[in-house]
């Protein structure tokens, strides 16, 4: 007889497998066990046919993968902690000493600060393209250009690029060259929903699952999803290298959101065009920024690509109102909260100086504020940003 610490750790009883319960399980695990040295050595958690270690993993990670592959039009992805974490790795995966990576003006910020800061500590240089104009991209495309990122609308400032002219950029430079460029869309804005990113012929749809897949604003995550396998095993294999698993719990969370996500969208979409709307009513504001707007930057390129809309629009406050001035206004919000993030449930607004975040000219010159709609009631929104307008005289 073994001792009690013993048997409650090596126990003989096994619940039967198929607990088949609709939502799918949370497995949790550092180790997974074989039933031999043969077993151990030829498992493979590469393809998804075995398991090895959490960190490769799980049936939760994989079953998500899974679905946000189907979402996307994609085959294969890779899970990472965070959506930036999902940014640098294909970063390091694809970038070496030497190379040049082409961002758009309104990037993603931590995406930007990643490769001026450390990437350029390992020799990798970068350049800024206007995203609304794909010839001068296709100007700054040189030999050493190796990685193009496209984000589809641009943060903050909402330009809406014509992705599918930028991607054709990229694909004529490629006639001429051996060592291929590769285009990376930050898809976290269509979400998979807007627009399908493979039929624009990017390589490569980061998203930060952190917003819409997870929609609770409740747990960090990011994607990488591709359909050409050697791309997948490069970054699968930094991924592995670096460590950068995530947890089971955090995937669960993902995968109860997953079902709602295009209820959601739809949703937010129209509260945002509501509101957008409403906003290019007021004097106080001098641009509204949504990109079905017609005069928003990028308004054709989105009619003609966009099914719908992120939950996201951006004012530009008229000359007469100080940064303090819309400070007070962004205060005076009491639906609206102060927070980074969008696709929860509860709206959020951020104040911008959007020239300290652009190399190009900003054609704006009041202040912006970006406004994340959630899921309230729009009447009920409307009515807040009234009496914080009002507020301010
Ligand atoms: C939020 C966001 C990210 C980063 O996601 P995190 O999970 O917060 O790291 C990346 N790209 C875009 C466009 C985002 O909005």
């Amino acid at each position: 007889m073994k001792d009690i610490e013993t048997q409650i750790i090596h126990h003989a009883y096994q619940a039967p497998g198929s607990f088949a319960a609709a939502q799918p399980p949370v497995h949790r695990a550092s180790t997974v066990v074989f039933d031999s040295v043969r077993a151990m050595h030829e498992s493979d958690w590469r393809d998804k046919s075995a398991y090895t270690y959490g960190l490769h993993g799980t049936p939760t990670t994989f079953t998500l993968e899974e679905r946000l592959c189907t979402l996307e039009g994609g085959r294969f992805c890779t899970l990472a902690p965070s959506g930036l974490a999902a940014i640098t790795l294909v970063n390091m995966a694809l970038l070496q000493a030497g190379d040049e990576v082409l961002l758009p003006d309104n990037v993603y910020g931590p995406n930007a600060s990643f490769v001026s800061v450390e990437l350029a500590k390992w020799g990798i240089t970068h350049q800024m393209y206007d995203p609304l104009d794909a010839n001068d991209l296709a100007g700054r495309i040189n030999s050493a250009t190796r990685l193009v990122w496209i984000e589809a609308a641009g943060s903050v400032s909402l330009e809406f690029p014509d992705g599918p002219a930028l991607v054709q950029a990229v694909a004529q430079a490629n006639t001429r060259r051996d060592r291929k460029i590769c285009t990376v869309l930050d898809n976290t804005w269509g979400a998979g929903l807007a627009f399908k990113p493979f039929e624009w012929g990017v390589d490569i749809s980061v998203q930060a699952l952190t917003k819409y897949p997870s929609g609770g604003a409740d747990v960090l995550m990011g994607s990488v999803i591709t359909r050409d396998p050697d791309l997948h095993s490069t970054v699968q294999m930094t991924h592995s290298r670096l460590g950068l698993g995530v947890a089971g719990d955090d995937a669960e969370r993902v995968l109860r959101g997953l079902p709602s996500m295009r209820l959601r969208y739809l949703r937010q979409d129209h509260t945002t065009r509501e509101l957008a709307q409403w906003a290019q009513s007021k004097s106080e504001f001098s641009r509204v920024l949504h990109p079905a707007l017609a005069g928003s930057p990028g308004h054709e390129a989105f009619s003609r690509l966009c099914d719908g809309a992120a939950c996201l629009f951006s004012v530009v406050f008229d000359k007469r109102f100080s940064r303090e001035k819309v400070e007070a206004f962004c205060d005076a919000l009491q639906l609206f909260q102060l927070g980074y993030s969008w696709a929860g449930p509860m709206s959020l607004v951020v104040p911008y100086q959007l020239p300290a975040m652009r190399t190009l000219p900003v054609p704006y010159d009041g202040v912006l504020v970006r406004f994340a709609v959630g899921l309230e009631s729009p009447r009920d929104l409307i009515e807040d940003l009234e009496q914080a307008l009002a507020s301010i005289g």
